[in-house]
C-alpha cells in the first residue's frame, strides 16, 4: 500500500527549504506537528544555482531529522541527487526520497540512483524536470519502477521559462502533469505551490488549483521566520500561515454520491458529446474547403502560404471571438493549429512534382 495514499487528502508535506541548524529543524518540526502534515521536508544538500551560496549542512542535518523523525513521530524526506546521497539517506534511517528538479534532467544521475537504490524499498517521489518535457519526467519514474520501487509519486513544481513578465518564478505549465497523471492513472501527484511562485504571497492561490486539479497532495516550504532562511526566503510560509491556508483549502472529490448532481453531470456530457461531434464534422468540412482551394492555388501557381489571408483569419476570428466572449488567444491559439493542417493539405497537393522527382 503507498504511503502517499494512506494518509488523507491532501497528503501533505511541509518543512524548512534547507535544514539550517538542529535548533531551526526542531523549531519547524515542532510548530508543524500540531498541523495535518504527513511528511516533513528539509533539504541537506542543496542544488544551488551559483556557488558561493550555502550548500546544505549535509550529514550533520541528517541526525537532526532522525531527531525529528524519534520525537515528533514525523516521516522525514530529503532530496538525494547522487548515489553517495542515497546511501547516506538509507544509514541515518530517512524515510522518503526526493529527486530535484535539476537531477530529473539528466538520465545518466538518476539512472545511478536508481541503481543504488536497488534492492531497497522506499517511498520516492520525482519532482518534475526544469523543462516542460513530460517523457523525461516520465522516463526517471521507469528508471525507479525498474529497480523495483513501487511507492512513487510525482511532483509538480513548475518549469523555467524566459517569460520575465509572469509573476511566477515557474511556469506551472499544467497540461504537463495532466499529461502524466493520464499516462499512469494511479501515480500520486503533489504540487508544490512554493517553488512554482517563488512568493509567500501567492502559494494559497495555486494550492488551492492543485485541489481543483485533482492532485493528491501538496509539499509547501515551511520555516519560523522565513525571512531570515538561508534559502528560497521569498517563498517559505511560517507554520501559523500554514495553518492559515489549510483552514481556507477547499479539498475537492473526483465523484459526488449526490444521484440528481451525477444525473445532472451525465446529462451536460451527453450535450458536450453532441457539440463535439459537430465540431469534428465542421473541422473536416474546413479542410475538405482547404483542399478544394490547394488545388485552385496549384493551378494558379500560387503559395499555400499566404499571409495577408492568414492575417486576416486571425483579426476576424479574434474579434467574433471577443464578441462572445471568449478568449482571443485561446480562439488564435487554435487557429494556429487549424491553420497549420491546412496548410500542410496544401503542401500535399502542391509538392505533386516533387512526388514525381522521388520516384
Ligand atoms: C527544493 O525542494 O528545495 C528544491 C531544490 O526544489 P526543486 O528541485 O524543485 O528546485
Ligand atoms: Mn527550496
Amino acid at each position: 500500500m503507498s504511503l502517499f495514499k494512506t494518509s488523507g487528502k491532501p497528503f501533505l508535506i511541509a518543512g524548512p527549504c534547507s535544514a539550517e541548524s538542529r535548533e531551526q529543524v526542531l523549531e519547524t518540526a515542532a510548530a508543524i506537528k500540531e498541523l495535518p502534515v504527513h511528511l516533513f521536508r528539509a533539504g541537506v544538500w542543496k542544488p544551488r544555482t551559483r556557488p558561493g551560496n550555502f550548500e546544505g549542512n549535509g550529514v550533520e542535518a541528517l541526525i537532526w531529522l532522525k531527531e525529528v523523525k524519534d520525537t515528533y513521530g514525523l516521516p522525514v524526506t530529503i532530496e538525494v541527487a547522487e548515489p553517495a546521497h542515497v546511501e547516506e539517506a538509507l544509514k541515518y534511517g530517512i524515510d522518503v526520497l526526493w529527486i530535484g528538479a535539476r537531477t530529473t534532467v539528466n538520465p545518466f544521475l538518476v539512472q545511478r540512483i536508481a541503481d543504488a537504490l536497488k534492492g531497497v524499498q522506499i517511498p520516492v517521489m520525482v519532482k518534475n524536470p526544469v523543462n516542460p518535457d513530460v517523457d523525461l519526467w516520465e522516463g526517471a519514474i521507469e528508471r525507479l519502477q525498474q529497480v523495483g520501487i513501487t511507492d512513487i509519486a510525482a511532483i509538480h513544481r513548475g518549469f523555467f521559462s524566459y517569460n520575465t513578465s509572469s509573476s511566477f518564478r515557474n511556469q506551472p505549465n499544467w497540461v504537463v502533469p495532466i499529461e502524466l497523471r493520464r499516462r499512469k492513472r494511479e501515480l500520486t501527484m503533489i504540487c508544490d505551490p512554493s517553488h512554482i511562485t517563488g512568493r509567500r504571497d501567492k502559494v494559497a492561490e495555486i494550492a488551492q488549483k492543485a485541489m481543483d486539479m485533482h492532485f493528491d497532495g501538496l509539499m509547501i516550504e515551511t520555516h519560523p521566520r522565513p525571512d531570515e532562511a538561508w534559502s528560497d526566503a521569498a517563498q517559505q510560509i511560517t507554520p501559523l500561515a500554514l495553518k492559515e491556508l489549510l483552514s481556507h483549502l477547499i479539498v475537492r472529490e473526483q465523484y459526488t454520491d449526490d444521484m440528481s448532481k451525477v444525473m445532472e453531470l451525465e446529462y451536460l456530457r451527453q450535450l458536450m458529446d453532441t457539440v463535439d461531434a459537430e465540431i469534428i464534422e465542421l473541422l473536416s468540412r474546413r479542410l475538405e474547403l482547404s483542399e478544394r482551394i490547394g488545388a485552385v492555388k496549384k493551378e494558379c501557381n500560387m503559395t499555400a502560404y499566404q499571409p495577408d489571408r492568414w492575417r486576416e483569419i486571425v483579426a476576424t476570428r479574434g474579434e467574433h471571438a471577443k464578441r462572445l466572449s471568449l478568449s482571443e488567444d485561446f480562439i488564435v491559439e487554435l487557429y494556429e493549429k487549424i491553420h497549420h493542417e491546412s496548410i500542410k493539405k496544401q503542401l500535399e497537393t502542391l509538392q505533386d512534382n516533387i512526388k514525381e522527382f522521388n520516384k
